[in-house]
């Protein structure tokens, strides 16, 4: 091979490898999106490439395209891309900025570099275009997910603390103050369950962006959880203070929240108040106060103010310790069933007895079914309890059936959290059956408490229960909801009159004419009556006089052991 054709060769092969380089490089720079300007100042001119032309529609030569470039970005960020374009005092590193289309659509990084000689001269610039809007939407997503609730669009509950704590702090600067607000939807699990969770959801999406309504830069809104929602204020006082929010919120939901198809939503809410610097010092504190008054507001029904106090802290932690000595109680199995006798009023002869659950505790003795059962309701250990009562005391009441001829009545203490479950009516029957007594003897007490839930759910299963020859006595008479209205469409076949009549039937006219009333009215729909809590003759006579079928009380009989019963019974006349 002569010299020549050589060198020929070995240019050729140079070439091919050039382009072949010049190729990929191409392709790699259009793969990823990537556009360049390129600006050289010793030929003065430019020069764009990559996916320029596809991304732009144009091609960049001279000044002229240059400022088509520019103008086709966010024209408020204009003259800062011209800034990192033309200045030549900025440091030899890149400067980028993240910048939106003049559309608002795409998001795109526009970063510049300068190319210097040995002599620190700028000898060229190359300004690089990426299109990010892909990274951009995704941390657009976690940024609104760092910051709000998916669902109601408003601050979630961790950046409502930050915010909550940036209050207090600035408040303790110039001590002020700072108030916290939780609002819990009462009932929502009837939003829920009636309607639907989507409808649930609605709801809680609407009340939601109303509290966005009231929200400015002193109010905070927050979805803490569920049902329950925040407001964060600082400097709660004038046209800022509590009062006017709570004001403006129930005055609001006066109205029904319209769902989307139609259908409307009326709720009423419970409010607690917790402030800085009285209640706690921090946003989780003041949250967790909240829900302590929370609780509290719970035990007092519905549509309730509480304000968070420092007696409240010392029940609650009482509670918590309760709680769990309450499981502990009935994983150990330490309940027992004590009977309270009821008599005839006329005959004085025993009626039955009442069963009451008893809990003696290791340290603290007996704990009163007042105090531990709404505790049980609420964790849900009165499901075992309740079982065991039903179960104790209608073994209880086979065993002395068969040793005793009285005819007497096994009543039974049924909390509304049982009477709720889907088993409960084959619970009882099963447990009758098991025994084997007659369910004529067996009456089972509940509230007015459980009608308001769910009135046509309830009658049916109380229908299931007497069609099976069970008795319902309605319990705590006098003290519940629109008691007449209910009592007319009830089934029940006892009425217990509440303590209450019965303690200041003496001593208070108009409580003998309300009691009265209720007497000949229960008398007219065919029930039972029977009074409970009498404590002494005078009672006892007036309540006897007076048509009254039955009487209980310490004035006849305290809840005793079941031993003491049997002793009862086998002094007692038939
Ligand atoms: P309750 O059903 O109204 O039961 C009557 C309560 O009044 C009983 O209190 C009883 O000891 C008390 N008592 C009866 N006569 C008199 C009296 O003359 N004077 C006074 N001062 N009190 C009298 P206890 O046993 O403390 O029960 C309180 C409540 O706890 C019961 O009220 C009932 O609601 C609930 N409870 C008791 N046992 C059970 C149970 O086994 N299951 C359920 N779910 N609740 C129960
Ligand atoms: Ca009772
Ligand atoms: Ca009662």
């Amino acid at each position: 091979m002569s010299n020549l054709q050589y060198q020929l060769d070995l240019l050729k092969a140079m070439n091919s490898k050039i382009s072949e380089s010049e190729h990929m490089y191409k392709l790699i720079v259009e793969q990823a999106s990537l556009s360049f300007i390129y600006y050289s100042f010793e030929k003065d001119t430019y020069f764009s490439m990559g996916s320029f032309n596809k991304v732009f529609g144009f091609q960049v030569v001279n000044n002229n395209d240059l400022d088509r470039f520019f103008s086709f970005f966010d024209s408020s960020k204009e003259s800062r891309i011209r800034e990192i374009f033309f200045s030549e005092r900025f440091s030899k590193n890149e400067e980028s900025i993240d910048v939106l289309d003049s559309y608002g659509k795409r998001w795109f990084r526009i970063v510049c570099s300068k190319i210097y000689d040995e002599n620190d001269t700028i000898t060229d610039k190359v300004i690089k275009i990426i299109d990010i809007t892909k990274d951009m939407s995704k941390n657009d997503e976690l940024l609104y997910m760092a910051y709000y609730d998916s669902l109601t669009g408003i601050y979630n509950r961790n950046y409502f603390i930050t915010l909550l704590d940036s209050f207090i702090s600035r408040a303790k600067d110039n001590g002020e103050k700072v108030a916290l607000l939780t609002i819990d939807i009462d009932n929502f699990k009837k939003v829920n369950d009636g309607l639907g969770m989507i409808i649930g959801d609605e709801f809680l999406q609407q009340f939601g962006s109303y509290l966005k309504t009231i929200a400015d830069e002193r109010v905070l809104v927050t979805h803490l959880s569920n049902d329950i929602f925040g407001i964060g204020i600082y400097n709660p006082y004038g046209d800022y203070s509590v009062d006017v929010f709570i004001e403006k919120i129930r005055k609001r939901l006066l109205e029904p929240f319209v769902m989307s198809m139609g259908m409307e939503v009326t709720v009423s809410v419970s409010f607690t108040i917790a402030e800085f610097p009285d209640a706690a010092d921090s946003a989780l504190d003041l949250i967790n106060c909240g829900d302590i008054a929370m609780y509290k507001a719970k035990t007092l029904g519905n549509n309730q103010t509480v304000y968070f106090d420092a007696k409240m802290l010392e029940d609650f932690m009482n509670n918590v310790s309760l709680e769990n000595k309450l499981s502990d109680a009935v994983i150990n199995h330490k309940f027992e069933v004590y009977f309270q006798p009821q008599f005839h009023a006329d005959t004085q002869k025993i009626r039955g007895l009442e069963a009451l659950v008893r809990w003696k505790d290791d340290d603290k003795g007996f704990i009163p079914p007042s105090v531990f059962i709404p505790i049980a309701e609420k964790n849900g250990s009165i499901i075992p309890i309740g079982n065991y009562v039903l179960d104790r005391s209608i073994r209880q009441f086979s065993e002395w059936r068969k040793k005793f001829k009285h005819d007497f009545t096994m009543s039974i203490n049924i909390s509304a959290v049982q009477y709720k479950r889907e088993d409960f009516v084959d619970n009882v029957i099963n447990t009758i059956h098991k025994y084997d007594v007659d369910p004529k003897f067996i009456e089972l007490e509940i509230t007015e408490s459980i009608l308001i839930d769910d009135f046509e759910l309830v009658t049916a299963k109380i229908e299931k229960l007497r069609e099976f020859g069970i008795k319902i006595s309605l319990d705590d008479f006098g003290t519940g909801y629109s008691s007449l209205s209910y009592l007319m469409r009830m089934p029940i076949d006892t009425l217990k009159i509440d303590k209450s009549f019965v303690d200041s039937v003496m001593v208070d006219n108009s409580t003998r004419i309300i009691l009265d009333s209720i007497l000949s009215m229960s008398h007219n729909m065919g029930f039972e009556s029977v009074a409970e809590g009498v404590e002494d003759e005078n009672q006892y006579n007036y309540l006897n006089a007076k048509g009254c079928n039955v009487i209980q009380g310490f004035y006849m009989g305290k809840p005793v052991p079941a031993d003491d019963i049997t002793k009862i019974l086998e002094e007692c006349p038939e």
